[in-house]
């Protein structure tokens, strides 16, 4: 890699730096217990059959959830153990999304092998293009629920390795529906539009992580971590590059 090629670099958070696995863990437990303690069903069996259902489908969690809780056939409207009533199996879900999911708080997460590396590598690399120089910024672009996403960088200990973390949700965006969140980190670095070539993008999803980014013009770079890993990427969704994990990405040859 010719680091002083590139103005700036923008990282996806989930399944790129750290691995959206040990959060949905954590997650799960919680909304497991939460369960056992308004209607006392049992937290083993449910952490089970939530793990079982996201494996078996890999898609949203809230429909996710709908399926394990309509499993154990709660019968609407119902008050539970601490007098909190539920009209529906619809309103339950939502209680759970975000006092379970959204509500979890981790202690700890541990970004995946070389993240903490090659974060300071790239920050303190200086760039010279065309006589340009200065220091090469980096960027953390992520979508989903913003305080979720906020307290994941924390327990992963990564606010402090970025120039800009930019939460979509924030402002009204997402990386899966529009250029606006690779625009505004560009315009926060003061990139012009003609040097858009000189901005690498990396994310592990192809659905969300390089459409906008190639259509920008910039350059993007597929990780082969997390649960899309498996993912065909065709056309506009297909990056530039792919690396089997973060560590390799000093390997490629922009
Ligand atoms: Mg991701």
């Amino acid at each position: 890699m010719k680091g002083e090629n590139i103005l700036a670099w923008f990282f996806d958070l989930d399944n790129c730096l750290i691995d959206q696995g040990q959060y949905n863990k954590g997650a799960f437990r919680l909304i497991s217990d939460i369960l056992n303690k308004e209607l006392g069903i049992d937290a083993n069996l449910t952490f089970k059959r939530i793990e079982e259902t996201y494996k078996k489908n890999s898609m949203e969690g809230k429909k996710n959830l709908n399926e394990v809780v309509d499993y154990f056939g709660i019968k609407f409207p119902i008050i539970t153990e601490t007098g909190k009533q539920f009209k529906s199996l619809k309103k339950l879900v939502n209680y759970l999304v975000t006092e379970g999911f959204h509500g979890y708080i981790p202690e700890h997460l541990e970004p995946y092998e070389g993240v903490f590396d090659v974060l300071k590598t790239l920050k303190n690399t200086k760039y010279d293009i065309q006589g340009e120089k200065g220091r090469v910024k980096v960027a953390c672009i992520t979508d989903g629920n913003a305080l979720t996403q906020q307290r994941k960088v924390i327990a992963a200990e990564l606010e402090n390795m970025f120039d800009l973390i930019q939460y979509t949700e924030q402002m009204g965006n997402s990386k899966r529906k529009s250029a606006a969140p690779f625009i505004f980190a560009a315009d926060c670095f003061g990139i012009p539009k003609m040097h858009y070539p000189y901005i690498v993008a990396v994310g592990d999803n192809p659905l969300t992580d390089f459409k906008y980014p190639n259509k920008l013009g910039m350059k993007t770079v597929r990780v082969l971590t997390g649960e899309h890993s498996e993912k065909g990427a065709d056309g506009v969704y297909a990056p530039d590059y792919t690396i089997n994990g973060l560590s390799d990405i000093s390997e490629i040859k922009f």
